[in-house]
């Protein structure tokens, strides 16, 4: 894009609104806006973080066999009166009725809606396991939205549920879904930690939450030092990552357990906040019983399949990544997640060598990068490049670009390199 053309509206004053950093930058760097308490607009900067962090985690779930699917937002309460969580669910569900008074509702998370699909679909034993799972905007009427996309009341979250014929193979999927999880955070440039957690709404008795340590988090953390060694991603089977990972204490302050925190050595106890980016359950029977949802065994006895629900936050993922990627000069985006591989910097726009020089980068770069061809001071350019992160800066001042020499600047490291032009080409593409 080039950025005279491109929707990018940056502020230069702090918005007095926002109360954490990520929510602040997001906003300075023309992101999002917030167009009702909690619902957000995705601007082109946004958007692409958005569809990078979904892209990344939809490989992943592919890769552990789990399969896209796509459900609607919108429900309908009988859907929900099966279960019995119509009533449960209270407030924060969004309730909704039609010129036919008719019960609808936006759907807070899909538990039911799932079952009722393969209630419908699968027949024998010889059909599962599954795991189908969605990326769909979900609605929470929370009680205080805030921190931006953090805690919003719309939200994108990745959603898959497994469907399993015994005990034994529900446990089975439920590791394989937090080795995707550990895979997928690790790709989007973070650290996130499993702890045990409380069930809540879902219910059902292990569950995980993935924790992003930040000192904006909202829940208390407990964990072993021995967490930041994190090498269980390089274990060689699901069994032996699942019990390298859960051999190591970690818990939310609602799940902390000060037995098994006394038998952490006090050297490498740690204490702090977190952000919940994903959250994993193993639920049994609870919605196949409810909802009545059977499959026909090998010996002709029904069997209500056991169930689990992996949620991870898409949206809430790009204020997390903030949280953990940034500086004083504002955002530092991991490769992965990055809006645009590459600003091109043109110190002297309308200067016979600087133009053919960017725009021949621009061309070379197509899509990957951003394009300041403003009339603006270098400075400018020079700040706003830093506050919306890209990974790599490619400067070009009138000096070097008579000699077909560029600078690049490593966002992350501020490390400086003066390069041929082809030279800067193949770092930046990695
Ligand atoms: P929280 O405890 O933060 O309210 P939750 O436990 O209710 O979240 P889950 O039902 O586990 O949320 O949903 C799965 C994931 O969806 C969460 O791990 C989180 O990343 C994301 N999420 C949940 N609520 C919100 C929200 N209000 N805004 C943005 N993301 C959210
Ligand atoms: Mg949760």
């Amino acid at each position: 894009m080039r950025l005279s053309k491109s929707l990018i509206p940056t502020l230069k004053e702090t918005p007095a609104e926002a109360q954490i950093v990520s929510h602040r930058l997001m906003l300075r760097a023309g992101m999002v806006r917030q167009m009702a308490s909690g619902i957000y607009a995705w601007l082109p900067l946004g958007q692409r973080v958005l569809a990078n962090i979904a892209r990344i985690v939809r490989e992943e779930q592919d890769a552990a066999g789990a399969e896209e699917v796509l459900m609607p937002t919108i429900q309908s309460a009988d859907l929900w009166r099966e279960s019995g969580r119509y009533d449960a669910y209270g407030k924060e569900m969004l309730r909704i009725t039609d010129r036919h008074e008719r019960e609808l509702l936006y759907g807070p998370t899909n538990e039911e809606m799932i079952t009722a699909i393969m209630r419908d679909a699968v027949k024998s034993y010889r059909e599962l396991p599954q795991i189908p799972y969605h990326i769909q905007w979900k609605f929470r009427d929370e009680l205080r939205p805030r921190f931006g996309v953090l805690r919003g009341r719309e939200f994108l979250m990745k959603d898959a549920y497994s469907f399993d014929l015994d005990r034994a193979g529900a446990v089975v999927s439920y590791k394989k879904m937090m080795l995707a999880y550990m895979r997928t955070f690790q790709r989007l440039g973070i650290t996130a930690i499993p702890m045990r957690a409380d069930t809540g709404q879902i219910g059902g008795d292990l569950s995980h939450e993935f924790h992003v340590l930040a000192p904006t988090g909202e829940s208390g953390v407990f964990y072993d030092a021995a967490f930041e060694a994190g090498d269980a991603l390089a274990a060689t089977d699901i069994e032996q990552f699942y019990a390298q990972m859960t051999g190591i204490y970690a818990a939310t302050d609602e799940k902390h357990d000060l037995a098994a925190w006394n038998n952490v050595p006090p050297e490498r106890r740690r204490e702090g906040r977190g952000i919940e980016v994903g959250q994993i359950f193993y639920f049994g029977t609870k919605y196949s019983q409810a909802m009545d949802f059977a499959v026909t065994g090998p010996d002709g006895r029904r069997i209500h399949p056991e169930m689990g629900s992996y949620g991870i936050g898409v949206s809430r993922l790009a204020g997390a990544i903030i949280e953990a990627r940034h500086d004083e000069a504002g955002i530092i985006w991991p490769d992965a997640v990055a809006p645009f591989r590459a600003v091109i910097l043109n110190l002297r726009q309308g200067d016979a060598a600087t133009d053919p020089l960017c725009e021949q980068l621009y061309a070379a770069l197509g899509r990957e990068a951003l394009y300041d061809d403003r009339e603006e001071r270098a400075g400018v350019k020079f700040a706003e490049a830093d506050l919306l992160g890209h990974p790599w800066q490619i400067i070009i001042g009138p000096r070097g670009a008579a000699q077909g020499q560029v600078e690049l600047k490593r966002r992350a490291t501020g490390e400086r390199f003066e390069l041929p032009v082809a030279e800067a080409l193949v770092r930046v593409r990695g």
